[in-house]
């Protein structure tokens, strides 16, 4: 082997050990000449790693450095990095695993790798539980760092791709913790960066170890099933080589498998078989330029034809994680419907590995300005972090949305494109364009159609914003805005809305209030005593009253006035608006309001529920959620939130449907199950379709409790599949 002397002076004695004369290899994108300065670098650093991790072993029992840190490196390699990368990479565990601090790394290897090596250090603290919240916090820290230099990350992705292939090593805990931990991180966020390859391997890799004996099954399928697609791409293709060589164009046609771990989603997700998912023929046609992308889709639509709505063309409108193709379906020989992606090698590349690809050594300098188009996403995220009170487990939601989402593109009436999540509206369209456009945002054209804000748009859609100086944000647009930026921006307005409108409201009971008392005039005295309260302003005192935090009551008390006045008030119900005759509802701690119930949605005791302001008639009070809350006009003004002020004895009636397989005595099941828990039903009506039997019962209720224990108890009658409240 090699010679112990040469070893630590190859340049001298002539001889690298083997392990770098594989790693120099590996690195394609450079021609490398014995006393090249790129080579003495990389031997820097290579017995650099070696010495610090000397003697340190991984559990195979292989040496760390070796069969680990160099690794990395060349799997970094393989993705043409730029070599600061790469020798970060074989140093990505010094600092972590040895003596080394960052400082050396900083003398010896400069700034750039020691910012790299740091980023990576630090990422590796941070373990992904399964509890939400906790994983919000880490993603945190983990985005954060990305932002700084995504090249952290795709270091990371190499070392979890090696740690990955080699995990079997590790006890069966350890694999399992971090097998999820890819699964549900690393894996989404590399196809959020484009790269395909490492999310499949990725993916691969933790089925392997969470489901070992899927993963077996799929794979014997796949190498069975992988002869029999051979034969029939060869086929295609020899159908297809005449005009192919005719036009000049020499395309690389392969089958495509699905990865075992898409496979195996599919068959959980569509409760299907191997075989049924697997029917599919993937094809891959890949060319030399850009021209014969469309060449070679013109040949193949012409023997083939094409299934219209599965043609995308994502050369022309590129994904924003920069990954080009085009897509077609066609009815393939012998009937079999054929899936077909057409693309040039360099795109083919850029599928694999994603932004990674953006570090290319032969794309010379990094361009960093679509780089910043890609991260564009990880930047609204980390905006939103450091402006708002951050809740965990909404930043979670959003986070889920924009990782695993599908995009959308819409176009502005300028024609210019823009990205947004699917399930998008007009309202996510509009904050997108400007927070101004959003905030004043009165409704939309869709494709030159006046639309409701809540419509889905969908891809190519060309949406017109109608905006008026009046309109402002409502609770309503949170049901249906999807966009991190859209939802953020309306909840600061609202929050800010909702404080004045709180102090509006305190004020105008406090003068009411003392109206009712003839105290009129001293309402100057009394509102200046905001300080008995521990409030710095009269503000802060009528918005505490509008809250219903303190009421006028406890002013006066605190003040002690005019004693009579108050006791012979409190029967006539100085604060009371006026009586409703049954069940009554405060509004911001007011007591007996006029109200009226939405009949749409019957809210009940424990529901949470909204106020709407109706002009002359008092307020109708609505479910929260209830579809008929006004979204989108001047009305939204008069939404307030209230609360319930009941007595125990008040009913209230429920909508339910229930749904199960029809037997004899299900109805009767059903309602003695009711019955027993001393609830009335009020109504019932039952119909069987093909032995599925459908009811839609009336109960009466108090509380959300009690209805909380019909809808349990209902729910184990035997053969009951499904029983939910609705609205009527
Ligand atoms: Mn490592």
């Amino acid at each position: 082997m090699d010679n112990p002397i040469s070893k630590l002076v190859p340049f001298i004695g002539g001889q690298f050990p083997s392990t770098f004369n594989k790693l120099l290899q590996s690195i394609k994108h450079y021609e490398l000449n014995d006393g090249d300065e790129l080579k003495v670098e990389l031997w820097k650093a290579y017995e650099f790693g070696l010495k610090r991790h000397e003697g340190q072993k991984r559990l195979s029992g292989e040496p760390y450095f070796e069969a680990h840190c160099v690794e990395v490196a060349k799997i970094l390699a393989s993705w043409n990095m730029d070599v600061t990368t790469i020798i970060s990479g074989m140093l990505h565990d010094t600092v972590e695993d040895t003596d080394t601090s960052l400082e050396d790394i900083k003398k010896e290897f400069g700034d750039n790798v020691a910012e790299l090596v740091d980023g990576v250090s630090k990422l590796s603290g941070i373990h992904f539980t399964t509890r939400k919240a906790q994983q919000a916090g880490n993603f945190m820290k983990m985005l954060i760092s990305v932002a700084r230099d995504l090249r952290v990350i795709i270091i990371k992705f190499a070392d979890r791709l090696h740690n990955m292939k080699t995990i079997s090593h590790m006890s069966k805990i350890k694999q399992h913790r971090i097998a999820i931990e890819t699964r549900d991180v690393y894996a989404p966020l590399a196809h959020r960066l484009g790269m395909a390859s490492v999310k499949w391997m990725l993916d691969d890799f933790a089925l392997k170890v969470l489901n070992p004996d899927a993963y077996k099954e799929i794979d014997k399928k796949l190498r069975s099933s992988n002869k029999e697609r051979e034969k029939y791409i060869n086929l295609i293709t020899s159908a297809l080589n005449d005009e192919f060589i005719l036009n000049k164009i020499n395309p690389r046609v392969y089958g495509r498998s699905k990865s075992h771990s898409s496979i195996y989603g599919k068959m959980i997700q569509r409760e299907k078989s191997f075989e049924e998912i697997n029917d599919i023929m993937a094809v891959r046609v890949v060319v030399n330029k850009i021209e014969d992308c469309y060449l070679a889709l013109g040949i193949l639509h012409q023997r083939f034809k094409p299934i219209q709505e599965r043609f995308k063309d994502f050369i022309a409108m590129p994904k924003s994680n920069g990954y080009q193709s085009i897509h077609t379906t066609v009815f393939g020989l012998e009937g079999k419907i054929v899936e077909i992606q057409i693309r040039t090698e360099d795109m083919e590349k850029t599928a694999e590995i994603g932004v990674a690809a953006h570090w290319r050594y032969k794309e010379g300098d990094v361009s960093s300005k679509s780089i910043d188009s890609h991260v564009e996403w990880l930047r609204d995220l980390l905006d939103m972090l450091q402006s708002e009170e951050n809740d965990p487990k909404e930043f979670m939601h959003l986070l889920k949305i924009d990782l695993f989402g599908d995009e959308i593109f819409v176009f502005t009436p300028t024609g210019d494109l823009i990205q947004l999540p699917a399930n998008s509206t007009p309202i996510d369209f509009a904050y997108s364009v400007h927070t101004e456009v959003g905030e004043n945002c009165l409704g939309a054209k869709i494709n030159n159609k006046v639309s409701p804000l809540n419509t889905i748009l969908k891809n190519g859609d060309n949406v017109e914003v109608i905006t008026s100086t009046s309109q402002r944000p409502n609770y309503g647009w949170l049901e249906f805005a999807v966009t991190s930026k859209a939802r953020n921006k309306i909840k600061s307005y609202l929050n800010k809305k909702e404080k004045e409108e709180s102090i509006k409201i305190g004020e105008q009971l406090f003068v009411k209030s003392l109206r009712r008392l003839k105290m009129i005039n001293q309402s100057e005295k009394l509102k200046n005593t905001y300080s008995k309260f521990g409030l710095g302003s009269v503000n802060q005192l009528f918005e505490s009253i509008g809250k219903g935090e303190i009421s006028v009551r406890d002013l006066l008390d605190k003040n002690i006035i005019n004693e009579d006045n108050l006791r012979k008030d409190q029967d006539g119900g100085i604060f009371s608006f006026r009586k409703n005759e049954s069940k009554s509802i405060k509004l911001q701690g007011i007591k007996n309001v006029m109200a009226n119930f939405g009949k749409c949605c019957n809210p009940i005791p424990g529901d949470s529920m909204v106020g709407f302001v109706t002009r002359g008639r008092g307020m109708t009070v609505h479910r929260a959620n209830c579809y008929n809350l006004p979204i989108s006009s001047e009305e939204t003004d008069r939404l307030v939130p209230v609360e319930w002020e009941v007595s125990r004895s008040d009913l209230f009636n429920v909508h339910l449907k229930v749904v199960g397989q029809d037997r004899k005595g299900l109805l009767k099941d059903m309602t003695e199950t009711i019955s027993k828990l001393n609830i009335n039903i009020t109504s019932v009506d039952i119909k069987v379709k093909d032995s599925v039997a459908s009811a839609r019962l009336i109960v009466q209720v108090s509380n959300i409790k009690q209805l909380d224990r019909v809808l349990k108890k209902v729910s184990e009658v035997k053969n009951i599949d499904n029983i939910s409240r609705i609205q009527n």
